[in-house]
C-alpha cells in the first residue's frame, strides 16, 4: 500500500491556524501555486517575486509601507460578514417609481444568464467569430428597441437613462439644423435626476437649459428639446403637436420613454420623435439600489454615423453566411478620439441581454398581459381614490398616479409602518407607482396609506367597474395599434425548456474565461470568483430602491464606506466617489472635478488638456466633453512620454494648461521612470494630474498614483477588481481624489450626498452608480487582504514577464523598461512579420480562435501589434498552452514566408475554422483538416468551434442592418 504523504501522525506539528487554511481564497484567485512561480521566477530570471519588483518598478515610487486592508477571509467568513451587512438594509415595497421598478426577473433567466460565467465573464464582442451569441442577443434588444420605440436605428445599450439624455442633447447637437442656438430644452416633467445629468453635461459644453412645460418647448429658439413619455408624474400625453413645433422651428425631439408602457402606447416614434431613449430596467432586471440597468436609444437612420455608443450590425462571413458583428466604430473613442460622438466604451451588455431574453421569453402576448395588468391595478388604485374624492393630479396614466394629499406626513408615516416607500418629493402631493411585481393586497395596503383605515374598499369591486365601464385613463388616440415584437426569436422560445436551450445555443457560441485565457491588454480579465458573484443577486442588494430613504439602506452605506476607505488606502487618494458607472465616465467626472477646482481659484480659462499619444481613446473623447482642447504629447522610441516635448508644450501653454491625462504604468505595458517629472512639470505649469487607473492591476499594494503624485483617477473595478465585463459591461468606474479636489466630486439632485459641495451636478443617473454589483469588489478586497491584493500584483507582473520571455525570440517584445522588464502586459510587434509574409495581426488573432484562444488586444496602442495581459489568475499550465499556441502561430507564419504554403491558400489566412469548413465535401485547401482544426494536441482536449467564418466588416458597414434579419436568411445556406 502507498503511503500518503498526508500523516496522521504529528498532526500536532501544525497550529489549528494552519489546518484552517486562512488563505485559502488568495491561492485560488492566484493561478500559479508555489512551485510554477518558482518556475516562472527561474525562467525570467528573478531569484524572488520581490526581487523582480526591485528590478521592474523604479525605486522612488516604491509604498513605504503595506497596505491596511487587513487579513484575507475565508469564502465562507467573507460571506457571513457581508451577509451580515446586507441584513442592514431594509426591504421595503417600493412604489417610488422615477425610473426605477420592481421585476419578476425569470428564473430561467437570473440562473442562466446573469449567474452564468459562460455570459457574464465575456469580453466586448470585438472578435465576433467567437462571439455570435452575444451579439445575437444584443441584436434582439436593438430589434426590441425599434420595435417599441418606432424608430429606424438602436444601439446596443447605454450606461443609464440620464446618461443617455444627456447622449441626446449632444446628438441633437450635432445633427439639429438650428446651428445658431446653444440652448436645450427640457420639459419640465422629466425625471429630476435625468434633468440632473443634463445639466451637468450642458454646463460642461457651454450649453443653456431652459425648463418649462412641454407645451411651451417651441417658444424657445432651441437647437434640441427632451420630453418624457410618460411624464415623471405619470401624465400619458399626446407629444405629436409639440414634437412637431420644435421640429418646425429646426430643433431635434428626444422623448425619454418608459418601456413598459411602450407595449401599450404608441410609439413616441409615430408621435414624431427624432430620438426615444429610456431604461430598460423593469425588464426583469433587479433595482439594485441604482443599477446595473441598460439603457436603449433610438433614432432615424439618416443620423445613423451621430450615434452613441455600439451599434451591432448584421454582415457576412467568408462562406456568405449572416454574421454579427460590432457596425459603424469608426464613430467612436476607440477611432475617432476627441472627435467621437461619445465616450463610451464599456457600456451595459450584460443587463441589455437580460432585457432581451425578457422579452423573447414573454414575447409580445405576454409583455402585453405584464402591461395591461399593471394598467388595470393602477385603473383600480385610481378609481378607488377617487370614489373617496381623493384628487389626482392627472387624468391620465400608465402605472403611475400623483396622488393629492392633505396630510401628507401622516399619509407618509401609514406608508412606513407598513414597509411602503412612496415618492415624496411632490408639492402636498405623494407618487405612486405599480410595476409587475404589484398585488390585489399591495393595491389594498396602498388604499390603506392613503385613504386611513376602514374606506371599504374592495379591489374585487373596483375592477368590476372598470371591466363593465372601460376605462380612459390612456386616451384612445394614444393605444399603440401596430404589432410589436413580431420577428419570430420573440414568438418562438416561451416555455422553459425552449427558452433553456435558446440560452444555452447562444451561450455555446461565445468564448468567455470559463473555456480559456482572455488575454486582452489593458483589459485585465482576471477571475471572477464565484463567491464575489453570490451576493449580487441577494435581494438584499437587489430589492432596493436607489431614492429609497438612505435610512433603509444603511446595508449598502456600510459597504460603501468600507469599500471606499480600500480604494483610498489602495490609491493614496483622501477622497472618493461612486458615482460614475464606467470607466470613462470616472475619466468625465474626473475632468469636471479639475475644471471645477480652476473655476475656483479664478482659473476657469484654463482648457488644453495633454494627452500621450499612446492613451486610451477614452481620454481625449473625455477631455472634449469637458470642452477641453486635446494636445497629443509625442512619446520617444522607447515609448515612454518625451519629456522634452512635454516640457515645450506645458511652457507654451502654460497659462492654458488645465490638466495631463496619462496612464501608469503606460499603455506601452511599462513603469515609466520619469513619471514623477511628469507629474511635476504639469504642476509647475498649473495643470492638474489625471492618473488613468485601468492599469492600477500593476500598482495594487506596490505603489498607488496618489504616492507618484497624481491629483486624481478613476478605478475601473471591472477591471483590477473583479467585476466581470458582462460582454461589453456592466462596470464601475468610481474616483478617487487628492483633498483639494473633494469639493468638486459629483452630488446628485434627488439623494444628496455629504461628501461633495451641494451644488455639484450628477454624472450619473443614480446617486452610487451602480452600487449591485459593488459586493463583487468588496468580496475581493476581503477575501485577498493586505497581502494577497500585493501579491496578486506581483504575480500578474510574473506572468507577464514569463509570457514576454517566452515569446521575445518569436516575436519583438515592442517597449520594455528598466532591466529589459515590462509591467504587467506586454506589445508584441508583428509589423516586421507582416512586412516579410503579408500575414497580418488579424490572421493571427483568429488563428488564434483555432488554437481555443480569444485574441489578444489588437493594433492598440500601437497598429499593427498584440497587446498581451495574463493576469495572475492563470496558472503557467494555461499560459504555456497560450505560449505553444503562439509558437505554432509563429511556426505557420515562417512557412508562408518561406514560400512553403501558398499566400492566401494557407491557415492563417483562412482562420478561423468553424465546422461547416471541416464538414465540407468540397475541402479543397492545400492543407489538411487536422492541421486546420487541431493544430496543436492539446487543441483536442477541449475544442472550441468558432460559429461563423471571418466576418467582412466593409460590406457589413455599407449595408448596414441593424435589427434582426428574417430567418430565411438564415436558411439559403
Ligand atoms: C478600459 C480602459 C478605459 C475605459 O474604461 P471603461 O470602463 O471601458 O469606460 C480607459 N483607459 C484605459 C487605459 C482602459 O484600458
Amino acid at each position: 500500500m502507498q503511503t500518503s504523504n498526508v500523516s496522521t501522525e504529528g498532526t500536532s506539528a501544525v497550529s489549528l491556524e494552519q489546518l484552517e487554511q486562512k488563505q485559502d481564497f488568495i491561492r485560488r484567485h492566484i493561478g500559479p501555486g508555489a512551485a510554477e512561480i518558482a518556475e516562472m521566477l527561474d525562467a525570467v530570471g528573478a531569484s524572488s517575486l520581490d526581487d523582480l519588483m526591485q528590478q521592474t518598478v523604479p525605486g522612488g515610487i516604491r509604498l513605504p509601507t503595506p497596505l491596511n486592508i487587513g487579513d484575507s477571509k475565508t469564502e465562507v467568513e467573507a460571506l457571513e460578514e457581508l451577509k451580515a451587512v446586507a441584513g442592514k438594509n431594509k426591504i421595503f415595497r417600493s412604489f417610488i417609481g422615477l425610473g426605477y421598478h420592481d421585476t419578476h426577473l425569470p428564473n430561467v433567466i437570473l440562473r442562466n444568464v446573469l449567474e452564468n460565467p459562460g455570459w457574464y465573464t465575456a469580453y466586448t464582442p470585438y472578435q465576433p467569430e467567437i462571439a455570435q451569441g452575444r451579439l445575437q442577443a444584443i441584436l434582439n434588444f436593438q430589434q426590441m428597441t425599434i420595435d417599441l420605440t418606432g424608430l429606424e436605428l438602436a444601439s446596443a445599450s447605454l450606461l443609464d437613462e440620464a446618461t443617455a439624455a444627456a447622449e441626446a442633447m449632444a446628438l441633437a447637437k450635432r445633427v439639429s439644423k438650428n446651428k445658431k442656438s446653444d440652448t436645450f430644452f427640457v420639459a419640465d416633467d422629466v425625471h429630476p435626476q435625468t434633468l440632473d445629468v443634463v445639466r451637468t453635461r450642458a454646463e460642461m459644453f457651454g450649453f443653456d437649459v431652459v425648463v418649462g412645460s412641454a407645451d411651451d418647448a417651441a417658444k424657445n429658439d432651441v437647437f434640441g428639446a427632451l420630453l418624457q413619455y410618460p411624464g415623471t408624474t405619470g401624465e400619458v400625453k399626446d407629444l405629436t403637436d409639440i414634437i412637431a413645433a420644435v421640429q418646425e422651428n429646426k430643433g431635434i425631439v428626444a422623448v425619454a420613454a418608459d418601456i413598459m408602457s411602450l407595449v401599450l402606447l404608441k410609439s413616441p416614434g409615430e408621435l414624431g420623435a427624432d430620438v426615444v431613449f429610456g431604461s430598460a430596467q423593469r425588464f426583469g432586471v433587479p433595482m439594485g439600489y441604482g443599477g446595473p440597468h441598460a439603457a436603449f436609444f433610438a433614432t432615424r437612420d439618416k443620423f445613423k454615423r451621430s450615434l452613441p455608443g455600439r451599434i451591432i450590425g448584421v454582415s457576412k462571413d467568408t462562406r456568405g453566411r449572416p454574421a454579427l458583428r460590432m457596425a459603424l466604430q469608426t464613430r467612436e473613442q476607440h477611432i475617432r478620439r476627441e472627435k467621437a460622438n461619445s465616450n463610451i466604451c464599456t457600456a451595459q451588455v450584460l443587463l441589455a441581454n437580460i432585457a432581451s431574453f425578457y422579452a423573447v421569453y414573454h414575447g409580445p402576448e405576454g409583455l402585453k398581459t405584464i402591461a395591461s395588468r399593471i394598467h388595470r391595478l393602477t385603473d383600480i388604485l385610481a378609481r378607488g381614490l377617487q370614489t373617496k374624492e381623493v384628487a389626482l393630479k392627472h387624468a391620465t396614466w400608465f402605472d403611475t398616479l400623483t396622488v393629492q394629499v392633505d396630510d401628507k406626513q401622516t399619509v407618509m408615516k401609514r406608508a412606513q409602518d407598513r414597509g411602503i416607500n412612496l415618492r415624496s418629493d411632490l408639492e402636498g402631493a405623494v407618487g405612486v407607482s405599480l410595476d409587475e411585481t404589484t398585488t390585489r393586497k399591495d393595491v389594498e395596503a396602498l388604499f390603506d396609506v392613503l385613504l386611513g383605515d376602514g374606506h371599504g374598499l374592495s379591489v374585487e369591486n373596483l375592477d368590476a367597474e372598470v371591466t363593465t365601464q372601460g376605462s380612459t385613463s390612456m386616451p384612445q388616440s394614444l393605444l399603440r395599434t401596430n404589432d410589436i415584437l413580431t420577428h419570430e426569436v420573440f414568438n418562438s422560445y416561451h416555455s422553459e425548456t425552449e427558452m433553456l436551450r435558446y440560452i444555452k445555443s447562444l451561450e455555446d457560441k461565445d468564448l468567455a474565461l470559463n473555456h480559456s485565457m482572455i488575454s486582452l491588454g489593458s483589459c485585465t480579465m482576471k477571475l471572477n470568483a464565484t463567491a464575489e458573484m453570490i451576493p449580487v443577486t441577494w435581494p438584499e442588494f437587489g430589492k432596493l430602491h436607489p431614492f429609497a430613504p438612505v435610512d433603509q439602506a444603511q446595508g449598502y452605506k456600510h459597504m460603501i464606506d468600507e469599500l471606499s476607505d480600500w480604494l483610498l488606502d489602495i490609491t493614496g487618494y483622501d477622497a472618493l466617489s461612486m458615482q460614475p458607472n464606467s470607466g470613462a465616465q470616472g475619466e468625465y467626472a474626473g475632468l469636471i472635478a479639475i475644471r471645477r477646482y480652476h473655476e475656483s481659484r479664478g482659473e476657469g480659462h484654463r482648457d488644453v488638456c495633454l494627452i500621450p499619444s499612446s492613451a486610451h481613446g477614452t481620454n481625449p473623447a473625455s477631455a472634449q466633453m469637458v470642452n477641453y482642447k486635446v494636445v497629443v504629447v509625442a512619446c520617444d522610441k522607447n515609448g515612454n512620454v518625451d519629456l522634452n516635448d512635454l516640457r515645450s508644450k506645458a511652457e507654451e501653454m502654460s497659462d492654458q494648461l488645465a490638466a495631463i491625462m496619462v496612464t501608469y504604468p503606460s499603455t506601452h505595458g511599462v513603469y515609466e521612470e520619469t513619471i514623477r517629472e511628469i507629474c511635476d512639470i504639469v504642476h509647475q505649469h498649473g495643470g492638474q494630474v489625471y492618473m488613468d487607473g485601468a492599469n492600477m492591476n500593476a500598482q495594487v499594494g506596490i505603489t498607488s498614483p496618489g504616492l507618484i503624485g497624481s491629483d486624481v483617477s478613476h478605478l475601473n473595478l471591472h477591471k483590477t477588481f473583479c467585476i466581470p465585463h458582462g460582454g461589453g459591461g456592466p462596470g464601475m468606474g468610481p474616483i478617487g481624489v487628492k483633498s483639494h479636489l473633494a469639493p468638486f466630486l459629483p452630488n446628485h439632485q434627488v439623494i444628496e450626498l455629504d461628501n461633495t459641495d451641494k451644488g455639484n451636478g450628477a454624472v450619473s443617473a443614480a446617486p452610487w452608480g451602480s452600487a449591485s454589483i459593488l459586493p463583487i469588489s468588496y468580496m475581493y478586497i476581503k477575501m485577498m487582504g493586505s497581502e494577497g491584493l500585493k501579491k496578486a500584483t506581483e504575480v500578474a507582473m510574473l506572468n507577464a514577464n514569463y509570457v514576454a520571455t517566452k515569446l521575445d525570440g518569436h516575436y519583438p517584445v515592442l517597449y520594455k523598461g528598466r532591466n529589459n522588464r515590462i509591467a504587467h502586459e506586454c506589445i508584441l510587434d508583428l509589423r516586421p512579420l507582416k512586412e516579410a509574409s503579408g500575414v497580418t495581426e488579424m490572421d493571427v488573432a483568429k488563428r488564434l480562435n483555432d488554437y481555443g484562444f480569444h485574441a489578444p488586444t489588437m493594433s492598440f496602442p500601437v497598429a499593427g501589434t498584440l497587446m498581451i495581459e495574463p493576469t495572475e489568475s492563470e496558472s503557467k499550465a494555461e499560459l504555456d498552452r497560450f505560449i505553444e499556441a503562439m509558437i505554432g502561430i509563429r511556426e505557420e507564419i515562417a512557412k508562408v514566408e518561406s514560400g512553403e504554403w501558398d499566400a492566401t491558400d494557407n491557415p492563417l489566412h483562412n482562420a478561423p475554422h468553424t465546422l461547416a469548413d471541416i464538414c465540407d465535401s468540397d475541402w479543397n485547401r492545400s492543407y489538411d483538416r487536422h492541421l486546420a482544426a487541431y493544430p496543436v494536441p492539446s487543441v483536442a482536449k477541449n475544442k472550441f468551434w468558432p460559429s461563423v467564418n471571418r466576418i467582412d466588416d466593409v460590406y457589413g458597414d455599407r449595408n448596414l442592418i441593424c435589427s434582426c434579419p428574417s430567418i430565411e436568411s438564415y436558411q439559403d445556406e
